[in-house]
């Protein structure tokens, strides 16, 4: 069974067709690149993976079940625009209690041992309204993988972090992916993310233009894809 299945995906703002038709799936354990221009409708697909957005047409399934149901909610971590963490609480606070929303059996424990692993048991007790803009990219690492999610959904992981927090993250994605995690990451940091995914898939303006594994030509030259396949 797919970890990640996108079956004849449309999704409309208005009359205009941000996703047109799309099908791509992930393996267990695959890590999916997903590349395209500004305005290809990345970030639109991985919030309708995620459950956030229904399709118009077509179906998602995340192990065969729908993304909206509370049970693969838990299933799925998310990392997007926006910090999703709380500037008045501490980074503590802030993963306890998404800790507790999950329904971690020790949800403290859970948040002291992501904070240690990205690097912020230091500053654990810091208001997240005090931290500088690369901890708080940390932090909102630290609360996508806090519940042991199966699938990890990223749009952009690598957009705005500094160096430290790449390194954390790369780190994290890899043991990830050793683990048996499934990936999906909307990325134009070609480079780093054709390091880590077993599977590229281009979208042009809504469509799937390509979808196939992960080369040795793509990692030798990052722009072949879209050389190849892109909109010239
Ligand atoms: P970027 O790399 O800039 O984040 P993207 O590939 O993630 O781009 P999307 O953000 O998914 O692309 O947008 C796809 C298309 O849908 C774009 O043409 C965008 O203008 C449009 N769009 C996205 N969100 C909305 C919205 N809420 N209402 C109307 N149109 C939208």
């Amino acid at each position: 069974m797919n970890a990640v299945g996108v079956e004849g995906v449309w999704k409309f703002y208005g009359d205009y067709p941000a996703l047109r038709n799309v099908e791509l799936s992930a393996a267990p354990g695959a890590c999916l690149a997903l590349i395209g221009r500004n305005g290809a409708g990345k970030t639109t697909l991985l919030r309708t993976i995620a459950g956030f957005s229904r399709p118009g047409k077509g179906k998602i399934t995340i192990f065969g079940n729908s993304p909206r149901d509370t049970e693969t909610r838990r299933l799925m971590g998310f990392i997007g625009h926006g910090i999703s963490v709380y500037d008045e609480l501490s980074a503590l606070e802030n993963l306890t209690l998404f800790g507790k929303l999950y329904g971690l059996a020790d949800p403290k424990k859970s948040a002291l041992e992501w904070l240690e692993r990205t690097g912020l048991e230091r500053v654990k007790d810091g208001l997240v309204r005090e931290f500088s803009r690369g901890m708080r990219q940390r932090l909102a690492v630290a609360r996508a993988f806090l519940h042991g999610p199966k699938v990890l959904l990223l749009d952009e992981p690598f957009t705005a972090l500094d160096d430290r927090a790449i390194a954390v993250l790369q780190r994290l994605l890899r043991e990830a992916l050793a683990d048996g995690k499934t990936i999906v990451m909307s990325t134009h940091q070609l480079r780093e993310a054709l390091e880590l995914a077993t599977h590229v898939a281009l979208l042009n303006r809504g469509q799937v233009a390509f979808h196939g594994p992960r080369t040795a030509e793509m990692v030798a030259d990052p722009g072949w894809v879209y050389a190849r396949y892109g909109e010239g």
